[in-house]
């Protein structure tokens, strides 16, 4: 594999394909007995092929799931023994961290050592940390208002939703696996995840070290395939009670329409266009570093990037200037060469769209004040991108790039309404930053700022207790924290006359 070194359990893994599904806790091939190949973004080249799932083999996991939850092994489990299964999973994945990093690196593009020191550890905590509730889901006793305290005792219970949905992207694939399968399993649902066609290989490295860790049949169901027609089988299936999603604002509009059908739940986790803002008062070395990570961490593929820079009027030509400086210093390569800190976008089509949305906006009269071009010829590599003479009328200021690319506007720090209303311009809600030493300004920027994580003097930091989810057309609900737990679960209220 060119001139890289992986380890033999990933090599092993790579050249035992087609590789299958995992339904009813057999790995197994789809019924049609098609597969579809899974690229190395960096060479262009195959890494292995993968068994296509379709709605007969989306039937299949859903009556498996069912199984499980209803009559199952899984239905009778204790919360401390799920607990106990899910940490053991955990302690798998950290057995096997580096093969995790090393298949997601090739198989998604990103720096082997960002997927070491953020996706694959940020996933195990994860785990730990839903397996943690796994016993703490509590219902309550209510006192009545109407009726004398000795009339009645009433109690509600939290029961696990059902069978789940999850449909999710190529961006972060292991961590999103990892958000929607914690508080599931921690709630006691049964699950169908469908991984993005882009990149299913960390999903099925994940559950085989779920079989191994002992979860019951039926439990987890790995399916890849395409959204159509896979990911739409799962939507609409009425053996299905939620659906848990995490992709574009516009498929999500589309797990919606097909959600009517038994009115199952839905989780939405969607696109995003955030500003980060930076006031001339804010440690200026800080904000410029950040500001360039914000905008280009995991090249600009991102939900939460910073794509839309606002810089205060009096340091806009200083900082500009600064960040383009950053942004040319970074380092584009593959995933496996220790000096990358960017590495290519996840495929051709990406590429073409990122490099046609710079196109509308030169055309548009933005000014390129770096990037705006392919680098090289051979894997799908952007170069980070600074646009400047922006305005709200543009394609590039309005609409979600998810690539390596900053719109960079002046403010007016005396006109705060004005700078509020133009990072609220904007049909999307994820995420925001701000950069200033004044504290109270922070925080009623915070309150005034429509986005479901405000990062104040930070940017794009995370934690499983932290909810993460987004305002507007960002999203419905919210995952991590204890707050996710609720979209797993539906309270029954059991009323005794005494
Ligand atoms: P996408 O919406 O094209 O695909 C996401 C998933 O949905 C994939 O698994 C895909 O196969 C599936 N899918 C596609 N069409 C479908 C359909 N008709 N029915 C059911 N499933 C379907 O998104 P993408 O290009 O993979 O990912 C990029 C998008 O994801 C960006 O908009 C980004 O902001 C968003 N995202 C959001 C978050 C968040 O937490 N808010 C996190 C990561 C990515």
């Amino acid at each position: 594999m060119d001139n890289r070194t992986v380890l033999p359990e990933v090599e092993t893994f790579l050249k035992d394909s087609p590789k299958k599904m995992l339904i009813d806790g057999k790995w197994v091939e789809s019924l049609s007995g098609n597969t579809f190949p899974t690229y190395d973004p960096a060479t262009e080249k195959i890494l292995a092929l993968v068994y296509e799932a379709r709605k007969e083999d989306v039937d299949r996991a859903v009556n498996a799931a069912r199984q499980a939850f209803e009559h199952g092994t899984w239905a009778r489990i204790s919360p401390s023994d799920r607990s106990k299964l899910m940490m053991r999973l955990a302690d798998l994945m950290e057995t096997h961290a580096e093969e995790l990093a090393q298949i997601e690196s090739l198989d998604n593009g990103k720096p082997l050592h960002a997927a070491k020191s953020s996706d694959v550890p940020a996933s195990i905590e994860l785990f730990r940390y839903m397996a943690g509730w796994a016993t703490k889901i509590e219902g309550n006793t209510i006192p009545f208002s109407l009726a004398s305290p000795n009339r009645y005792l009433a109690y509600t219970l939290k029961e696990p939703i059902g069978v789940v949905g999850q449909i999710i992207p190529w961006n972060y694939p292991l961590l999103m696996a990892s958000w929607k399968l914690a508080p599931a399993l921690a709630t006691g649902c049964t699950v169908i995840l469908k991984p993005a066609e882009q990149t299913p290989l960390t999903a099925l490295r994940l559950g085989e070290l779920i079989v191994e860790a002992g979860f019951p049949e039926g439990v987890v169901n790995i399916l890849p395939g395409f959204g159509e027609p896979a990911g739409a089988a799962i939507a609409n299936h009425c053996g299905i009670d939620k659906v848990a999603f995490t992709g574009s604002t516009e498929v999500g509009k589309s797990i919606v329409r097909a959600a009517v059908g038994n009115l199952k739940k839905l989780t939405l986790e969607l696109g995003g266009k955030s500003p980060n803002i930076i006031f001339a008062d804010a440690d200026l070395d800080k904000a410029i570093g950040e500001a360039a990570n914000a905008a280009f961490i995991n090249s600009g593929q991102n939900c939460c990037a910073g794509s839309r820079l606002f810089i205060e009027k009096k340091i806009y030509e200083e900082l500009t200037k600064a960040i383009t400086q950053q942004a040319k210093e970074l380092r584009v390569g593959s995933g496996f060469d220790t000096n990358s800190q960017i590495g290519p976008l996840i495929s051709a089509e990406q590429l073409q769209r990122v490099s046609s949305y710079v196109q509308s906006g030169i055309r548009q009269g933005a000014e390129v004040g770096c990037g705006g071009v392919r680098i090289g010829e051979k894997g799908y590599f952007f170069a980070p991108t600074l646009l400047t003479n922006v305005h709200a009328q543009m394609k590039v200021y309005q609409e979600e790039i998810f690539g390596p690319v900053v719109c960079a506007l002046p403010f007016d720090a005396e006109k705060e309404e004005d700078l509020i209303k133009m990072a609220n311009e904007t049909i999307y809600g994820l995420a925001a930053g701000i950069w200033t030493r004044d504290i109270s300004k922070a925080h009623r920027l915070a309150a005034k700022i429509k986005a479901g994580t405000v990062w104040i003097n930070c940017y794009n930091v995370d934690d499983p207790a932290l909810p993460f989810g987004g305002y507007k057309q960002s999203g419905w609900g919210r995952e991590m924290g204890h707050e996710v737990l609720e979209n797993y679960l539906q309270t029954k209220s059991v009323c005794v006359q005494l």
